[in-house]
């Protein structure tokens, strides 16, 4: 057998490459994470537009690798509550108080979640760090993978981590099928200020242009994401920022007075992805490499830090050496792969019917969602336990994310 240079590269340094990486700690493994990026850092005087919700799985995942305390030191905010409405009255609200917890989840910067996890991966000996590296197509040889840099180098492993984003490098260099569609949405994304907040809530409403979220942040004001067609998008885009306030607070319905944008507004394409299998020869695929699905109950990293908890725990011991079918490797791929696949193909069909159905422009079914959503208000126990799966407290969780 050739040797290699890592036992494990890990293509992308988001949330997810850095997760698995910190999670792998335990296994012993050599291991390399590269990026196309430089690394990222903290701007304590701003805040980054990315923002993720992240749930109370996320959270024990987190606390189990040792990145929570540096997550919450920076910068985070709880929220307690969630409001939920419609177009059609429909409405639901969700509280911690529920299901006994303190929080349903926090609001965290990407800068934020994955400086933190870097901090961890820096006092890992077994892990080296390569930033502004991109990787251009990967090979496999005679029992390991060859990963051909941008730089003109290449470096080799025995298993390739393809965390490298919706338009992965390392998915498309192997092979693997994706089946993907469109949305025909953007979703706009900025911080705003608005005149009468209502501390640790998180707002959503089903607009019959698409859903429209407001997350708190930690110093009062909210990051909004909202989902809309793309001609409103570019509308709301091209127009004049007391136009686009003015907009924005009456989308709202004015539950948070009036908006003012104190950031930049950018937008993102929003598509649908999922691939046909995790894994193939010595790659496999993790976070948004693997599936991207509709933001608009703020899951996507959530279930990509799942993938990276479930990924090492089943990587954990095996003779990464041999990936022949029927090996142990290759056993452990497609427990990850069943594994994963059982939570993230639901999760996008529900999120999309979410999306249709309150998009929909029949006044009956936009009535029967509205009506649905005030009822299973009023049913307790549903409604505990779509508090619960939502938060991640229930489902089959690695042990990572198991509360003790
Ligand atoms: C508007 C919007 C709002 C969202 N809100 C939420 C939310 O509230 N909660 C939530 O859970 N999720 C949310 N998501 C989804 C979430 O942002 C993604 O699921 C998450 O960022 C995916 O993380 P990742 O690590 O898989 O990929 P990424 O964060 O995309 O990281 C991929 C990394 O790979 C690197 N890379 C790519 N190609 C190469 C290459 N060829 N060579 C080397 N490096 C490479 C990139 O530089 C990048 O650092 C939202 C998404 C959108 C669009």
């Amino acid at each position: 057998m050739s040797a290699v240079d890592y036992d494990i590269i890990v293509v992308g340094a988001g949330a997810v490459g850095l997760a698995f990486a910190a999670a792998a700690k335990q296994s012993g493994y050599s291991l390399l994470v590269l990026d196309s990026g430089p690394l990222p850092q903290v701007d304590q005087s701003r805040y980054d537009l990315r923002v993720n919700t992240i749930n109370l799985a996320s959270e024990t995942f987190l606390k189990s690798v040792g990145a929570w305390d540096g997550v919450i030191s920076k910068r985070a905010s709880a929220f307690r509550q969630i409001r939920v409405w419609d177009s059609a009255g429909g409405r639901i609200a969700f509280s911690a108080d529920e299901i006994g917890e303190h929080h349903l989840g926090h609001v965290i910067e990407a800068d934020v979640l994955n400086v933190s996890l870097l901090e961890l991966i820096c006092q890992q000996e077994q892990t080296a760090l390569m930033p502004e590296v991109q990787l251009e197509s990967v090979e496999h040889d005679q029992g390991k993978a060859l990963l051909y840099l941008a730089d003109g180098t290449s470096v080799s492993c025995r298993l390739v981590i393809g965390a490298d984003g919706g338009n992965s490098t390392v998915r498309t260099s192997t092979g693997i099928k994706v089946s993907q569609s469109h949305y025909g949405q953007r979703a706009l994304v900025a911080q705003v200020e608005v005149s009468e907040p209502q501390p640790q809530t998180a707002l959503q409403a089903f607009l019959p242009s698409g859903p429209l979220a407001f997350l708190p942040l930690a110093d009062g004001t909210y990051s909004i994401v909202w989902s809309c067609q793309s001609a409103l998008a570019d509308e709301l885009l091209g127009a004049a920022e007391a136009h686009f306030e003015q907009q924005l607070s009456k989308a709202l319905d004015y539950r948070l007075g009036d908006s003012r944008l104190v950031s930049q507004l950018v937008s993102f394409d929003l598509r649908r992805l999922q691939v046909e299998s995790y894994f193939a020869n010595r790659t496999v695929l993790a976070g948004d490499a693997a599936h991207i699905i509709h933001p608009l109950a703020g899951m996507g990293v959530n279930l990509g830090l799942m993938d990276a908890a479930v990924l090492s725990e089943v990587l954990l011991g095996m003779d990464l050496a041999n990936a022949q079918q029927g090996s142990g490797l290759y056993q452990a791929l497609r427990k990850y792969e069943r594994w994963r696949k059982a939570a993230n193909t639901p999760a996008g069909f529900i999120m999309d019917g979410f999306d249709f159905g309150f998009r929909h422009p029949s006044k009956l079914v936009q009535g029967v969602l509205g009506t649905g959503l005030t009822l299973t208000n009023r049913m307790g126990f549903v409604k505990q336990e779509i508090i619960r799966l939502a938060c991640g407290l229930s489902g089959d969780l690695p042990a990572l994310a198991r509360r003790v």
